[in-house]
């Protein structure tokens, strides 16, 4: 599937570079301004391509998704992204200097020009300067400080950006300008993209929340700061969903309404059922202790690709984090029965091993193997010695690890080390 993805993408990136290098003449080319105009030609439409794999990227297309996952898919937008940004303003850059040059007249003053001159140039330059703002946010360094619903709503405006230079795009770009054609193929592809948006990351989970008209029936109170959100539902037996998946929970009660958080199910769900547990670590988390009972929920999803569906060996090993127990648990319900884990939680302390009861009876009756290590970090250690001794043949096995991201990242690294191929790991990072 991925292959299969990249092999389009890389196709459609050569007719995007074609169609920019044959609507050039040898003749605009060597013509004052021609070499700054065609790399701004070619950095803009490359650049607007790069932005459309982006938007696909985070699309939330569910074949596709289920195989990369959103973690992944996420992860791949965020490589991309500075790549269409810079191409962009490198666009606006040397098109202004080809503009400059071949007026014979500056910088300062082409602008102007520009910006009176031609159609769309007003808007296009908003779209620029969107676009700039979204993608500075982004910044990881400026993305951590921001609150993620502040974030969230600038990085929306991206959308807004695109839409905004799409008509500049059609007018103006020497591939399309006189080529009816390319600007039909261009348009039927940017309205299937926006299509796609408003399906899967709108219509569907639209659909789903009222389909299955969740509501909380109960929340329990599983440790300090840890509750289980149990929530019925109708027709639960529908909902394409494997043990290990998230969905993003939008609980309608006021003061917490308007935030959809990502939480794993902590168990596989019933028809009627689903369950979440959630440690507070922030005012939404720590917000579902005060759910009442009769609440309405919202979702979108299910997601991830943290399932049974991965698993390529016979046997697997379970390595989970703190609250990484719950997609641990729901995944465990769904195993094949001869996969006779091995299963391992690592905690600070003896209170926040929660769901161990569940977690020991399910392993016993999986004919797996259970091991807590409680402690402090740098006491109770799981290092490549103590997995070595719990499991001499890990390279033999899958391996799923499950918790926040700095303990995914320890893991993933220590198994790697110890022989585990890539493709026998399967990671779900509590952070997005
Ligand atoms: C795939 C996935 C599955 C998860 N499953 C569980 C689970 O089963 N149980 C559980 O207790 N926690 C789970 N989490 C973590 C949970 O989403 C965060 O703890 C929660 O969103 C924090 O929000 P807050 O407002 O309480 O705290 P904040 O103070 O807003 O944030 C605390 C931390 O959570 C991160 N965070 C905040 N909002 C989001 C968001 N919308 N998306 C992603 N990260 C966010 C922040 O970057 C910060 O690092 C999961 C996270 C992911 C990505």
């Amino acid at each position: 599937m991925a292959d299969a993805a990249l092999g389009i993408a890389g196709l459609g990136f050569g007719v995007i570079v074609g169609l920019a290098v044959t609507a050039e003449t040898h003749s605009e080319l060597v013509a004052p301004g021609g070499t700054a105009t065609f790399i701004g030609s070619i950095t803009g439409l490359v650049g607007m391509y790069l932005a459309l794999l982006m938007v696909l990227l985070v699309s939330r297309i569910p074949p596709v998704e289920r195989v990369l996952g959103l973690g992944g898919l996420l992860r791949w937008h965020r490589w991309l992204s500075p790549w269409p940004l810079s191409l962009i303003a490198l666009h606006a850059i040397f098109t202004t200097i080809g503009y400059a040059e071949a007026a014979k007249t500056g910088v300062g003053h082409e602008i102007g020009s520009l910006l009176n001159g031609y159609p769309g140039m007003v808007t296009a330059t908003v779209a620029l300067g969107l676009m700039m703002a979204a993608g500075i946010a982004s910044i990881r360094a400026i993305r951590t400080r921001l609150r993620r619903e502040s974030w969230w709503t600038l990085h929306l405006v991206m959308y807004l950006a695109l839409a905004l230079s799409f008509s500049h795009v059609i007018a103006l770009g020497p591939s399309f300008v006189g080529h009816p054609l390319t600007q039909l193929v261009w348009s039927l592809v940017w309205l299937a993209t926006a299509g796609t948006v408003l399906a899967f990351r709108f219509g569907l989970p639209a659909f789903r929340s009222l389909r299955h008209r969740l509501r909380v029936v109960e929340v329990r109170t599983e440790a300090d700061g840890v509750v289980s959100v149990i929530c019925e539902g109708r027709r639960l037996d529908l909902l394409p969903v494997s043990g290990g998946q998230f969905l993003c929970w939008r609980f309608l009660q006021k003061g917490i309404w308007w935030q959809a958080h990502p939480y794993s199910l902590s168990a596989r769900p019933t028809p009627t059922h689903l369950r979440l547990t959630v440690k507070n670590r922030g005012d939404h988390s720590g917000g579902l202790a005060a759910l009442k009972p009769g609440t309405r929920v919202a979702i979108e999803g299910p997601y991830g690709s943290f399932t049974s569906h991965a698993q390529r060996r016979e046997h697997a090993v379970l390595i989970a984090g703190g609250i990484g127990v719950t997609a641990m648990r729901a995944l465990l319900e769904d195993l094949p029965r001869t996969t006779r884990p091995l299963v391992i939680l690592r905690v600070s302390r003896d209170e926040d091993a929660v769901l161990e009861e569940e977690l020991a009876e399910l392993t016993r009756k999986a004919g797996g193997k259970l091991h807590v290590i409680v402690g402090p970090r740098d006491k109770a250690r799981l290092n490549a010695k103590r997995l070595r001794e719990m499991v001499p043949m890990i390279a033999e096995h899958d391996v799923y690890v499950c918790g926040h991201d700095h303990f995914v990242r320890d893991m993933v690294a220590l198994v790697k080390r110890l022989g585990v191929p890539a493709d026998a790991i399967h990671y779900e990072a509590y952070s997005l």
